[in-house]
């Protein structure tokens, strides 16, 4: 059975730092920990095992358009049925685009990654294209499916009256045969009627729902001129969702509404500050007390790192607390770890105690930058590279190693 000796655990749902002896597991679980005392700071060095990351929010099909949005606005760049992503994406067949979902999920892995949760467009083509990256380099890619089509048109839409066509229902079963849920980019893109009957197929399916709210402020201004009612009340009691997307220019009353429906927030930082957007307020939703999780979103804006993403989050958090002393940068890291098992529950812990599945990441803290760490925690989400990843481990199975990193026998 494979095992690291002496090293730093982050332990447990609150990812305490704490000596280890001797870490090792079998097959696909976690089989033993011997842990020691507490450790927050090291004198020269070690291995640092941490839970692999969940990275929460990503569209991986545009990741053959690396920084292809430079220079185009959020509608230019993303809306269907025209925008630049999905102009591209129907050019690319599939021979030319596995290659790049498989490379993007592979520096996932090598940077500490285990599993994504992906807004798929394309509908199920789009998915099982998807399902193919992931069954080949061993990430878990929760597959969030959308329609490769636009069901109703802008007059449609205005009326908000309609439902489905039978054309519509069989498109999302196909979709949904292949996908673990659905996600759609906005609220303004379906009728109050078709959400409700999206919410109760997937239910019946026990399949997950995910939406973008409150991205900008057009999301609420649009939802509010068709229907009298903000994008993110209407998610709430129609669609139900699990995970609501980027929350950027939420106020008091939308985040008050957010905690009291307890549904999870997945922020996505780097990709609202890249598009020229207002910071999502971090600080605001951490004294809230939402759940939160926090994704990398499109590949065409940021590369797919949580390494990156935590950095850069707990610093915007930082500044928005405004005292030096809040966030804990525990808090930033359990955004990309163990409050994804509020979510997902089964065996999607995103955090380590023996008994659980062996999903995790080994860093080298031995490297220059962290070997005198005062802080490992904050060491870990600011400080870590993707050059001090050494291993990435989904139950059991190595998604990633380098040759620096070798196994006790
Ligand atoms: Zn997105």
């Amino acid at each position: 059975m494979p095992e690291i000796r002496d090293c730093i655990v982050l332990h447990g749902p609150e990812l305490l730092p704490m000596r280890c002896a001797r870490f090792a597991w079998k097959h696909d679980t976690i089989t033993a920990m011997e842990l020691g005392a507490p450790c927050t700071q090291l004198d020269a060095g070690g291995l640092v095992v941490i839970p692999g990351l969940t990275n929460a929010h990503t569209h991986m099909g545009d990741s053959a358009l690396p920084d292809g949005a430079t220079g185009l606005t959020l509608e230019q760049g993303f809306f269907r049925p025209d925008g630049y992503k999905y102009r591209e994406l129907a050019k690319l067949t599939e021979q030319t685009h596995l290659p790049h979902l498989i490379a993007h999920l592979r520096y996932m892995a090598r940077t500490g990654t285990v599993r994504h949760m992906d807004f798929r467009e394309q509908g199920a083509y789009g998915a099982a294209l998807l399902r193919k990256a992931a069954q080949a380099t061993g990430v878990d890619s929760v597959i969030l499916a959308q329609f490769n089509g636009v069901p109703f048109t802008q007059g449609e839409l205005r009326a908000n009256q309609i439902g489905f066509r039978a054309a519509d229902l069989a498109d999302l079963d196909e979709l949904l045969a292949v996908a673990d849920g659905f996600s759609e980019s906005t609220m303004n893109d379906l009728t109050d009627a078709a959400w409700r009957e999206l919410r109760a197929i997937t239910n019946s399916q026990g399949k997950l729902r995910a939406i973008h709210c409150l991205e900008n402020a057009g999301y609420r201004d649009l939802s509010l001129a068709t229907t009298g009612r903000g994008d993110l009340i209407r998610a709430i009691e129609l669609y139900d969702p699990h995970l609501i997307i980027h929350l950027t220019v939420a106020d008091a009353a939308e985040i008050a509404l957010l905690v009291r429906s307890g549904k999870t927030g997945v922020l996505n930082p780097r990709a609202n500050a890249n598009l020229g957007l207002p910071l999502p307020p971090v600080a605001a939703l951490l004294r809230a007390k939402a759940n939160l999780l926090l994704g990398t979103d499109n590949g065409m804006l940021n590369s797919p790192s949580m390494l990156a993403e935590m950095d850069f989050t707990y610093k915007v958090a930082k500044s928005q607390f405004g005292d030096a002393i809040s966030p804990d940068p525990g808090a930033i890291l359990k955004m990309a770890t163990s409050n994804i098992h509020a979510v997902l529950g089964g065996d999607n812990y995103g955090y380590l105690q023996s008994g659980l599945p062996a999903d995790f990441a080994v860093l080298d803290f031995n490297q220059p930058q962290l070997r005198s760490t005062r802080h490992v925690t904050a060491s870990v989400v600011t400080r870590v590279t993707p050059e001090d990843v050494l291993a990435t481990y989904r139950q059991g199975r190595e998604l990633w190693r380098d040759t620096r990193f070798v196994t006790a026998p």
